[in-house]
């Protein structure tokens, strides 16, 4: 029916057409959610790769030594592929938390590339040979890795904050399930007083210029949402055309920066007037409860 449809149109138009559902059909075969993206900075690099439905892995360089570290690999066969075309040295595993699509590939990655040192917050991991806590530091070749401690969605999260040795470099934060660009993780083992300390005491402290790399491609969900909660807000209306645009390519969104989150994120927001107003409560954290509680439910 379609091959009639198409075949009935001028040549050109109908050679796009096939070729615009050729891809189409590549890409819901190879379950991508969005095309690879390489970004480079100055001592370090990060490739972003899509997972699963609408996970995210991060291979992650240190330029210097081509020392590299991933972060959730749930998928070893891409990360063994990329980590080949790249031409660096794998040696560590950077574990968020233990749900599966995270830490789910873990043992098989371990088995297909011996040696890998395991870093996570909490048993559960799968393969972990590294526990870590708050502060807890590590390098990956030059760079530094200072681990936070963000319990909420699980009780052992760990976020990943890399910087370079040397001043003037901005840093990156693999934030996992605990910050999503324009949103939050579930609170599946912990408070909104958790979440508070995570989002507002530990992540909002970060220097603005950090980038943001989390865990899933959830943004234009979580910024629906966001516009829900702050109608008037224009810089939710701008990521939004923004996100819109980067999706339709198949491109990621990620990285933001903490500096953008605090713009746009209700959950960076709770502190903010008219986020508190929307919830209709008087302190960030009974604020942070009810919008999470709005949040599980909304359907936008
Ligand atoms: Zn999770």
């Amino acid at each position: 029916m379609l091959a009639r449809a198409v075949n009935s149109l001028p040549f050109g138009l109908s050679q796009g057409i096939t070729k615009l559902y050729f891809l189409a059909l590549t890409w819901k075969q190879q379950g991508l959610h969005s095309l690879q993206e390489h970004h480079a900075y100055n001592k370090m690099d990060v490739k972003i790769l899509p997972a699963l439905q609408d996970n995210y892995m991060y291979l992650i360089v240190d330029k210097a030594t081509k020392e590299a570290a991933i972060v959730d690999p749930v998928e070893p066969n891409t990360v063994l592929k990329a980590v080949e075309e790249q031409g660096v040295k794998l040696t560590k595993v950077l574990t968020t938390h233990h749900h599966w699509d995270h830490a789910g590939g873990n043992e098989n990655l371990v088995k297909m590339h011996p040696g890998l040192e395991v870093y996570g917050g909490d048993e559960r991991i799968g393969a972990l040979t590294r526990k870590v806590m708050h502060n807890s530091r590590f390098n990956i070749g030059n760079l530094n890795v200072h681990c936070l401690f963000t319990p909420c969605h699980t009780s052992g999260h760990i976020c990943y904050f890399v910087t370079p040795s040397e001043e003037g470099e901005d840093g990156a934060v693999f934030t996992g399930d605990t910050l999503f660009l324009g949103g939050c993780g579930r609170f599946f083992e912990g408070t909104a007083e958790q979440m508070h300390h995570a989002l507002i005491d530990v992540l909002s402290n970060l220097p603005n210029q950090t980038k943001v790399f989390c865990g899933h491609e959830y943004s234009l969900q979580n910024l629906n949402f966001a516009l829900h909660v702050e109608p008037e807000n224009e810089k939710i209306k701008e990521k939004i055309s923004w996100s819109k645009q980067r999706r339709d390519e198949r491109k990621p969104t990620v990285p933001s920066t903490i500096a953008e989150e605090k713009l746009y994120n209700p959950f960076m927001r709770v502190m903010v007037p008219s986020v508190m107003e929307h919830a209709n409560k008087h302190n960030p954290i009974e604020t942070m409860k009810a919008i999470r509680l709005e949040k599980d439910n909304f359907k936008g």
